[in-house]
């Protein structure tokens, strides 16, 4: 018999104990700010007293999230449709809207077809787990050393894999030479890349593909919306678009809904559609947020005057640092990252920032970045004006000058 009615506690327990101890001793404990987003008023938010805060922090980088146009879509779907979806797309969980979606996401990228996933997570894990793991896993995969985390869990059991250098070519190229012959190709990458805000060089990458006979398979998370003349990325911009075989994205950043996707050649998609478990074996998009996601494309196909003044915002951001004093990383895109260097004074700065002058602005820590490259990345959208602007470039130079990170004004 034992003597207590409760067995010994597992020793997982003590193992998340003293992982979460770990972690609070060296900055890394994530906690969720309490703030609230307001749909009319957005970048304010409230935070618990009711106080309005300045979020400086969103990937919703159009500000569309709550804008008219989809709140609209949503609701009359929610109306038509009800909330959930109901099943699988195989089971009862497809509706018009699904399908008018991802043509029209095939349209954006000048793809036969797209097929649309739960999020931009799942699609990246899905599409490139199956493809490589097809043609009796004969693949080798090509991998950005920035790539983000999905799609390195797409790739994770690939039977052979290669990390070439950050937007480094001439490595890629090296690389796959060296595989030769006799293996699938495929090499992923990013556009824009969301920690440090560079851009890739596209058409360089999808000619050495070419030359290779690889597949390239382009994560435009980042960028969709927001480059190119009908918002399609950073391939559209280059005008490559032709010369990218697979297309990944997602709905939920600058076109302020939530799905992921991927375009590409009819069969690949048409495979996928029924060979992808990350796509079959789970519950389909909501309907409120296909027809969100469908209303918000049809948008940024025509909204240049947003795209300029999101790049017009980015750029005054970028001057109004360097005029203060602060220096943000080299960045080619919208995302302005302002070096730390430390996690603990990284969520330091955060705090002060929001708690002295009502700005939020996450700390970036590992492992979503090296340790010792911690950061604050700055994400302006349309909707934060001049003054917004002045204010924290000052706030954050004040800030950087309160812990020491920069010298006192003389
Ligand atoms: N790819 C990249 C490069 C990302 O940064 C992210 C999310 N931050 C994703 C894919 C996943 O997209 P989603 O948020 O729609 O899951």
């Amino acid at each position: 018999m034992p003597d207590s009615l409760f067995p010994a506690p597992h020793p997982f327990l003590q193992h998340c104990q003293a992982a979460l101890a770990q972690m609070r001793q060296e900055g890394r404990y994530r906690s969720f700010a309490a703030l609230a987003k307001s749909r009319r008023d957005f970048p304010r938010y409230t935070d618990s007293t009711g106080r309005r805060i300045t979020v400086w922090s969103s990937n919703d980088y159009l500000g569309l999230g709550g804008s008219d146009v989809l709140a609209a879509a949503a609701t009359a779907a929610i109306e038509a449709h009800g909330v959930g979806s109901g099943g699988t797309r195989n089971i009862s969980g497809n509706t018009p809207l699904h399908e008018a979606l991802e043509s029209e996401l095939a349209a954006l990228h000048a793809k036969p077809a797209a097929l649309v996933f739960t999020s931009g997570y799942v699609a990246n894990q899905a599409a490139l787990g199956t493809i490589l793991s097809s043609m009796d896993g004969n693949w080798h995969v090509f991998s950005d050393e920035k790539n983000h985390n999905s799609m390195i869990a797409g790739m994770k059991n690939a039977r052979a894999k290669s990390i070439f250098r950050h937007n480094d070519v001439a490595h890629l190229d090296a690389l796959m030479a060296a595989a030769g012959p006799g293996v699938n190709k495929l090499v992923a990458f990013e556009s824009v890349y969301s920690m440090d805000g560079d851009i890739a060089p596209l058409a360089e990458l999808a000619a050495t593909c070419r030359r290779h006979g690889a597949l390239s398979y382009l994560d435009e998370v980042h960028a969709v919306g927001m480059y190119g003349a009908t918002g399609a990325g950073v391939a559209e911009r280059d005008g490559v678009l032709d010369r990218i075989d697979i297309v990944q994205g997602t709905l939920a950043k600058a076109l302020g809904c939530h799905g992921g996707y991927v375009a590409g050649p009819a069969e690949v998609i048409d495979f996928l559609r029924s060979a992808a478990a990350g796509f079959i074996f789970t519950t389909s998009l909501p309907p409120a947020l296909a027809a969100a996601g469908l209303a918000s494309v049809r948008h940024v196909k025509g909204a240049t005057a947003l795209r300029e003044r999101h790049a017009e915002r980015a750029a005054r951001l970028k001057a109004a640092f360097q005029a203060a004093g602060v220096r943000p990383m080299p960045s080619a895109s919208h995302i302005v990252p302002v070096p730390v260097g430390d996690a603990a004074l990284c969520r330091e700065v955060s705090r002060l920032l929001l708690e002295e002058h009502g700005l939020y602005v996450t700390p970036i820590n590992y492992p979503t970045v090296p340790r010792g490259t911690e950061r604050l990345r700055f994400t302006p959208t349309p909707r934060h004006d001049d003054a917004d602007i002045a204010f924290a470039a000052q706030a954050v130079a004040a800030v950087l000058r309160q812990v020491g990170l920069l010298p006192n004004a003389p």
